[in-house]
């Protein structure tokens, strides 16, 4: 069942929306050589705390953790650890929180240091695939859209779109109706209308689009041990129009000001 929010609801959720925005722009400086995903989460579960918010999923399914750090072939749900990040690796950061009763569920894969082409090229199409998605999400149109563009947009590029995880309605929950697949067929499945709040996440690998879990029943990896992109944003319909609840404003003033 698909709760639909109302103008006062999707205010309260972009201010969750928001704050994850803030608590990625905050990290992004740190995402360096040599910095451990478990120091990011310590740092990530101080700022949420210090705006009266709660981590999203800390706890949630009893995940340890504030963030989902995702390294390389790791797809999504890495745990973070001790281990230092490597220039030249990918790290997909994704960060709940909640905060007024509702939730915020947004992400981003970052470079560390100088990556290689291939790799920059992979983060760069799986971003504008949400971008595409996005122009989707609008009154009359079906997931299925949204489903289609983000597929079509990736696999034109050979790379190989997740099946098992997908996005999701946001709201009181975490994880609420509609499914989000990051495949799917033009005209079909559930109709778009005000009040749809979406978690819209493409998942892309690099080579196969197969994935395993790690012992830790957890950490989603490629099957085929080749990186993967994460790129996720919160949109609203509302009063008609399409509303990005979330920002990646924040990471682009501190990447931009670490280069100067
Ligand atoms: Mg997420
Ligand atoms: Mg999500």
């Amino acid at each position: 069942m698909i709760v639909y929010k109302s103008a006062e609801e999707i205010e309260l959720m972009r201010q969750s929306s928001q704050l994850v925005s803030k608590t990625l722009g905050m990290l992004a400086p740190y995402i360096q050589p040599g910095v451990t995903t478990l120091e990011l989460d310590r740092m990530a579960e101080e700022f949420i705390r210090d705006h009266k918010a709660i981590p999203g999923f800390l706890g949630l399914y009893n995940f340890p953790n504030t963030l989902c750090t995702s390294v390389n072939d790791q797809v999504v749900h890495g745990i973070p650890n001790n281990k230092p990040l490597l220039e030249g690796d990918i790290v997909s950061v994704d960060c709940g929180v909640l905060m007024n009763d509702f939730y915020g569920d947004h992400a981003f894969t970052f470079p560390v240091g100088e990556i290689s082409p291939e790799v920059a090229q992979l983060l760069r199409v799986t971003r504008e695939s949400l971008e595409l998605a996005i122009e989707k999400v609008k009154p009359g149109n079906r997931i299925g859209d949204v489903s289609y563009s983000i597929q079509q947009h990736t696999e034109a590029y050979g790379y190989g779109v997740v099946r098992e995880l997908v996005g999701h309605g946001l709201g009181r929950n975490m994880h609420e109706d509609p499914e989000v697949p990051n495949y799917g067929k033009k005209g079909t499945g559930k109709k778009i209308q005000e009040g749809l709040v979406l978690a819209i996440e493409p998942m892309i690998n690099m080579g196969t689009r197969r994935i395993r879990q790690l012992k830790d029943g957890w950490t989603i990896v490629t099957a085929d041990g080749k990186p993967s992109a994460h790129f996720e944003h919160n949109v609203a319909i509302l009063n008609g129009e399409t509303i990005v609840l979330s920002t990646y404003a924040y990471i682009e003033q501190a990447l931009e000001l670490q280069v100067r």
